[in-house]
């Protein structure tokens, strides 16, 4: 027997406070995500922008939207006007443009930087490198109408758990050098998005404060 509710209550059941749930809702039908709001959930990720425009319209207004999938410069303004964080913002050119669709729609936009830690070529991000050399340069600070909350990383998809534990590990001491570095003025970077459904536990273990459930919830995806 599979129902969304139970999964949800069975996850949430292992998520300790402090750690945040996006339900990744991406290629379920609006009666799924209905599902999981009736039972209390708020937060849903989508990885495609048209299908999280859709699903927005005809939901309540009172969800908050993810974007977790990967960014195209010209899709950015559809979302503008409603999206709450967009996890994977991986170059600086993204970020001037969503500040500026943020300027347009006069909202501030939340961000979270990818890192690339997978030893995958196919997974997007930052190298750390990259990432530190766009923060060094001040440029990013004046991009008024946008906040990086934090970091995002996906590990290699194994069954190598050490593997996924040091990705993680290093992910996380990123986070604190970052914010030590970068933005120990600014209270609002504090996420650090990593975990999905085979290894939100051990994310949690090392210090995720998001974890991204998708097929956990929601039965397997017909892509
Ligand atoms: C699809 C997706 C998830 C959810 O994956 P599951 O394995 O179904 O939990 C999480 N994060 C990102 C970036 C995704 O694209």
């Amino acid at each position: 027997m599979f129902s969304i509710a139970e999964n949800l209550k069975d996850i949430l059941t292992q998520i300790p406070d402090g750690v945040k749930l996006v339900a990744v809702s991406k290629f379920h039908p609006i009666e799924a995500i209905d599902e999981a709001y009736c039972v209390g959930q708020r937060i849903f990720g989508e990885s495609k922008v048209q299908e999280m425009v859709a699903k927005y319209e005809s939901l309540p207004k009172d969800i908050e939207w993810h974007f977790i999938g990967h960014l195209q410069s010209n899709k950015i303004k559809y979302m503008a006007p409603f999206v709450s964080l967009i996890h994977g913002v991986d170059s600086y050119k993204l970020l001037v443009e969503i500040n500026k669709c943020a300027i347009k729609e006069n909202r501030i936009i939340n961000c979270l930087l990818q890192i690339h830690i997978a030893q995958e070529e196919t997974k997007f991000g930052f190298t750390p490198d990259e990432c530190i050399d766009m923060l060094r340069n001040d440029e990013w600070k004046q991009l008024s109408n946008i906040k990086i909350c934090g970091l995002m990383g996906m590990a290699t998809f194994t069954d190598n758990t050490e593997q996924v534990n040091r990705e993680f590990k290093f992910l996380y001491q990123l986070y604190t050098e970052l914010k030590e570095n970068y933005f120990s003025q600014s209270d609002y970077f504090k996420e650090l998005s990593m975990g999905m459904s085979d290894d939100y536990k051990l994310a949690i273990a090392n210090g995720s404060t998001l974890v991204r459930v998708g097929s956990k919830i929601f039965g397997e995806r017909n892509y």
